[in-house]
């Protein structure tokens, strides 16, 4: 059934399978019922006909009795020869008959019809044709029935019939003979007994087996006169008969009912219905050719066979359409699960499809995983819909850019893949670059104008993964490098492999590192020019038992990436004001307290609050803190993210710019945000004593900063030299190992009452 389901053609095949069956029964019904008529028709044939000979011979045998004894009782003498014109008026009611006479028991006739030409009759007894017969009349008591022959002194062919006239004492004292005319219209032995060429009807001789009679197409007496039944042949098919039919053939010569039996002759197969009269010795023969029968049969099979071909014929039609609708609606249906109903593009079960294809194909390629950047944003922010539109768009640009032989597909919400036969390394950076950039084109949805930008991983077939999962794997770890070097495109290479990992562990120890207070604060003094300390900056640390030190550039990025940074964030605002406070307590001195916040913290809904609780909490002023923030939070929200600058700044929290310099803030960006303080990042001020071109950027930085009323902090200050510099170039406060590094609160408190005892700061600055 099963089997059936799967392939239609089963069952049509079992459908002409079962109507060839039932043609076949059928036509075999058919067959048995043509056989069943003929057998009928040619046993009540063979009976009829033989019971009619039977009769005829019966009556003429009681005509010969009585004509002959009424000739001898005439009393004449048996001498002389005479016709007798008496004979003729019984001839004249008795057509069947040719001719009379009486014959002495040697053989002579003496009288005659007067029809019989006396001088055309030979002696019985001698003749050849009439001897034997003639003889076992004298010994018969019953009419006897002779050889068929053509009778001379009558012109006729004749059955002899002869019976002995005896004496009172059994004697025979003449035997009274006629000639039973043969194939006269409408008599029992009609020449046109037969019913066609294949039919015939044969009487013969069960003792010599001479034909007496034989009805057959293009056959007279003078043919089937000479005719002898092969005795042999008769006998074997004899033997057949019986064991066949499992009956004697003396069964049969006593049987009133005419068997039939089938039998070949001469390369021919004959049915055959066969009845035999013992008074006569006579076999009355039935039978066709089966031929003819064959024929019949033929002209039934070919309406059955052309109507069972139309019906097969109809059917396979029916099942063509069924079949290809099937094959039609599979189609569709692989399709659809092959392809992305959105974007039209092959889906994730489509790309490994096509990803094993080529597998087997074992042809370089590459696989490239393309990925939304911040697609949740968009969702977020203006709806699902709108997320929806911008994967089309996104799709039909992959579908503009792609080549001929690439394989597009979209492999998750916000994630897309390639496969290109390319897999030189410079050609396929360049193109995924020029993709990255293409892609990023700004395109409408409704009135919005959107832009979105990706990050795109490649992994080559086979260096980069001989398997499936290798593969993908490969592709998604050169995509996740892409995505946290926030380089758009990278190419899978091995210590992706080891980088990845050690994020994993990172992130996953800094969970337990979490919970079970591993990671602690420290601190880092912010100098003025006078030497004296006037600020803090906060830094997190972790000493992770399995990890040893790890630096919070590493774990708070990971923190950021994992869902961590919130935890992490409260633990970093809690315990350094809750530290602050109790530094403040023992310390009487005006300090700022800077601690840093991540883009994640900032965005997060409720995050002014938490601020405002934590300093509630801790008894902290706003007006001492600072919260330290990074240019990449403009990246995404500007509005939500300037209104809450300002909602900040509002409850009177400072806020400054952290690294400024190294990201990409414009200046038309820097005079809409309302900030307190710009931090020059490290790296500016490395160089500021040799490099010209890190010295403008500072005295940049420090025009911006005054015209944009905003103060200024240098950070990561290593030697008095870079102080000056800076002094001279107008940024007058200070953070860096000059003066100290990052230090537990009990030692920023150590140092600060030290500096009050001796009134001395951590570091002089000197003044040139
Ligand atoms: P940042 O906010 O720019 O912090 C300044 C980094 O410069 C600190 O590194 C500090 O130890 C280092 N530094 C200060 N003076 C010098 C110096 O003279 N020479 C050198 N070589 N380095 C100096 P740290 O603590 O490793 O922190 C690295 C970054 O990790 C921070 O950069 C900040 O972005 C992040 N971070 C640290 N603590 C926290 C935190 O509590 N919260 C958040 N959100 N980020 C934090
Ligand atoms: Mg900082
Ligand atoms: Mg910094």
């Amino acid at each position: 059934m099963a089997a059936l389901k799967r392939n239609i053609w089963a069952l049509y095949f079992l459908l002409v399978t079962v109507g060839f069956v039932l043609l076949a029964v059928a036509l075999h019904q058919r067959w048995q019922a043509l056989i069943s008529d003929e057998t009928s028709y040619q046993l009540s044939r063979a009976e009829l006909i033989s019971q009619s000979v039977h009769s005829l011979l019966r009556t003429q045998e009681l005509v010969l009795d009585v004509v002959g004894r009424e000739l001898l009782n005439n009393g004449k003498p048996l001498s002389d020869q005479r016709q007798i014109p008496l004979l003729d008026s019984i001839m004249s009611v008795n057509p069947a008959l040719a001719g009379f006479g009486l014959a002495r028991p040697d053989g002579t006739f003496v009288r005659m019809s007067t029809n019989v030409d006396p001088a055309g009759l030979l002696n019985l007894m001698e003749s050849p044709v009439t001897g034997a017969d003639f003889r076992r009349t004298l010994e018969s008591d019953t009419m006897v029935v002779g050889r068929t022959y053509y009778l001379e002194a009558v012109s006729e062919w004749i059955i002899p019939i002869r019976k002995a006239l005896r004496s009172e004492q059994g004697d025979v004292i003449a035997v009274m003979t006629a000639g039973l005319e043969l194939g006269a219209d409408g008599s029992v032995l009609d020449r046109n007994l037969h019913d066609g060429e294949d039919d015939s009807v044969i009487l013969f001789r069960e003792t010599d087996g001479y034909v007496q009679f034989m009805s057959r197409e293009g056959v007279g007496p003078e043919q089937f006169s000479s005719i002898q039944v092969n005795q042999e042949q008769l006998a074997s098919q004899r033997r057949e008969f019986e064991a066949r039919a499992g009956r004697t053939i003396s069964d049969i010569m006593a049987s009133r009912e005419a068997a039939i039996f089938t039998m070949d002759r001469a390369g021919s197969e004959y049915l055959t219905a066969s009845i035999y009269d013992p008074r006569y010795h006579l076999w009355t023969v039935s039978e066709t050719r089966f031929a003819p029968l064959y024929r019949e049969f033929i002209g039934t099979l070919i309406p059955y066979l052309l109507s069972f071909a139309a019906g097969g014929w109809l059917l396979f039609i029916l099942f063509r359409i069924i079949d290809r609708a099937e094959k039609e609606r599979r189609q569709e249906l692989l399709h659809q699960a092959r392809h992305d109903d959105l974007t039209g593009l092959l889906n994730r079960a489509g790309l490994l499809d096509r990803l094993e294809n080529r597998l087997i194909r074992a042809r370089p390629f590459s696989l490239v995983v393309i990925n939304i950047d911040n697609f949740s944003g968009i969702n977020d922010r203006f709806g699902l819909e709108y997320g929806d539109h911008t994967l089309v768009e996104f799709g039909r640009r992959l579908e503009r850019l792609a080549e001929e032989h690439d394989d597009l597909a979209r492999l998750g919400s916000d994630e897309f893949a390639i496969i290109t036969p390319n897999t030189d390394v410079a050609p396929l950076m360049q193109a995924c670059t020029n993709l990255v950039e293409d892609l990023a084109e700004i395109f409408e949805v409704g009135r919005l104008r959107l832009q979105v930008g990706a990050s795109v991983g490649i992994a080559r077939f086979p260096e980069d993964g001989d398997s499936l999962s290798k593969l993908i794997r490969s592709a998604h770890l050169a995509l996740y490098e892409a995505k946290q070097s926030r380089n758009a495109v990278c190419v899978y290479k091995a210590e992706m492999e080891t980088a990845y990992l050690r994020r994993l562990t990172v992130e996953q120890r800094l969970r337990y590192g979490l919970a079970s207070h591993a990671l602690y604060m420290v601190y880092q003094p912010q100098v003025s020019d006078a030497g004296k300390t006037i600020g803090l900056e906060a830094l997190v640390r972790w000493q992770d038992e399995e990890l040893g030190f790890v630096s919070p550039a590493e774990f708070v990025d990971v923190a950021e990436k994992s869902g961590l940074m919130i935890p992490l964030g409260n633990f970093v605002l809690d315990t350094s004001l809750r530290e602050f406070r109790q530094l403040l307590d023992k310390v009487q001195q005006p300090l700022d307290l800077a601690i840093n916040i991540s883009v994640i913290q900032f965005c997060q809904p409720g995050f002014v609050d938490t601020v405002l609780n934590a300093l509630k909490t801790h008894d902290v002023s706003p007006s001492s803190l600072v919260l330290e923030i990074t240019e990449t939070l403009f990246m995404g929200n500007f509005d939500q993210v300037l209104q809450t600058i300002c909602d900040l700044r509002n409850h009177g929290i400072r806020l400054a710019m952290d690294d400024f310099g190294t990201g990409y803030s414009s200046l038309s960006l820097l005079r809409q945000l309302p900030l307190d303080e710009l931090k020059i990042d490290k790296s500016f001020v490395d160089g500021i004593v040799e490099d010209e071109k890190a010295a403008n950027m500072v005295r940049s930085i420090v025009a911006i900063a005054r015209s944009h009323n905003m103060s200024l902090i240098a950070e990561g200050v290593e030697e008095q030299a870079q102080a000056q510099a800076l002094i001279k170039m107008g940024c007058l406060r200070f953070q860096g190992y000059c003066f100290s590094r990052p230090v537990v609160m009990a030692d920023i408190r150590q140092m600060l009452s030290d500096t009050a005892n001796t009134d001395n700061t951590p570091a002089t600055i000197r003044r040139s």
